[in-house]
């Protein structure tokens, strides 16, 4: 059986720090093998664990309790660790080691003190540092996650902007930046942010309007606007504008456009633009029927139904002006805010 505990092990890990860098204390006596560092740390720890092992101190929880008892005093670890054999600790050192190994966890301290025991100076205050610490650590992770998007600092706004973030997060980038392009990636494939370079360009963007490039060293940065990532490309539905479809699927018509090809979904978008659309689920699904049946280069179907709007497309396609569906915001409203057609709310008939 060989017994192990966890908290000496830790301390004992860490006292081996404060000694493996010294030279001249004979360590190297202790070291074999190749790798040169870890046999160090090793032979580090095996010093302590052996020198413990003078006083009737194991690797178990017995042996820890004695340690943290006051049968365990300052001159009995002396003896052993800078009096006994080769190698000796230098005394500083040893007083290091010897805090390490004693050094109370912070909450059994602070549950001695809601005791109403006695506690050392010392070991209160390093309770009450680590406590205090601990308190920070979860003021940044929790609190920060708790404030409202408002109060956030720029830096902690950003660390939460990403293509999943909520449309809060974007909206309040948008307001921050006025609007104007901010957002350097470090890789634009990878929609990785570049923090530094965006925190700067973001507080510049108060204050003015931003270039849509930048270049800082030798490396030329595109700046987007929040909302934007150059990874990411969504598609609109063709009859609700600014309603991006999930798979496929628009949510407000019921349907998916899978499969319809991009060219008759533009002819759509045209027929809404030119306020043709249908509004009866049955036409809106004959549409979207119709719109399948088409290819780039036979836009047959939709052409009959729509003659007028197929002679505005064939005029459109040759100048180049056909609607875009292709949005590069994850936020379905962030970009058209209006709905200029009023295709949602309003029958045309
Ligand atoms: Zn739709």
């Amino acid at each position: 059986m060989n017994p192990t505990c966890v908290p000496l092990v830790v301390k004992v890990s860490e006292a081996a720090t404060v000694i493996v860098g010294i030279p001249n204390i004979g360590l190297s006596t202790c070291v074999s093998g190749s790798d040169e560092k870890i046999s160090f740390e090793i032979a580090a720890e095996n010093l302590i664990w052996s020198r413990l092992s003078y006083i009737g101190i194991y690797n178990d929880q017995d042996s820890y309790d004695m340690l943290m008892s006051d049968l365990f005093k300052e001159e009995d670890g002396r003896l052993v660790f800078c009096e006994s054999e080769e190698p000796r600790l230098p005394l500083l050192r040893f007083k290091k080691i010897w805090s390490i190994l004693k050094r109370r966890e912070s909450d059994s301290v602070l549950e001695d003190v809601l005791d109403g025991k006695e506690v050392d100076k010392e070991d209160l205050k390093a309770a009450v540092d680590a406590e205090n610490k601990k308190a920070s650590l979860l003021d940044d992770v929790v609190f920060s996650s708790l404030k409202p998007i408002g109060q956030l600092t720029d830096a902690e706004l950003l660390n939460r902007y990403s293509p999943e973030s909520s449309s809060e997060v974007v909206e309040e980038l948008l307001r921050r930046s006025k609007g104007r392009p901010f957002v350097a990636f470090s890789s634009e494939r990878d929609g990785k942010i570049d923090q530094e370079i965006t925190l700067r360009m973001l507080k510049e963007s108060r204050k003015r309007e931003m270039p849509i490039h930048y270049k800082v060293s030798d490396a030329l940065y595109r700046l987007f606007v929040a909302g934007v990532f150059p990874s990411q490309v969504f598609y609109e539905c063709p009859v609700h504008k600014g309603v991006l479809l999930l798979d496929g699927y628009c949510d407000e018509c019921g349907h998916s456009w899978e499969g319809v090809d991009y060219k008759a979904c533009q002819f759509v978008r045209l027929i809404v633009e030119l306020g043709q659309c249908p509004k009866e689920r049955p036409s809106l699904r004959q549409l979207i029927a119709d719109a399948r049946s088409c290819s780039s280069d036979d836009m047959n179907a939709l052409e009959l139904d729509y003659p007028n709007v197929a002679a505005v497309f064939r005029e459109r396609c040759e100048e180049d002006k056909l609607p875009s569906l292709r949005s590069r915001t994850a936020s379905s409203e962030a970009s058209h805010v209006s709905d200029p057609f009023n295709v949602r709310t309003k029958p045309r008939f």
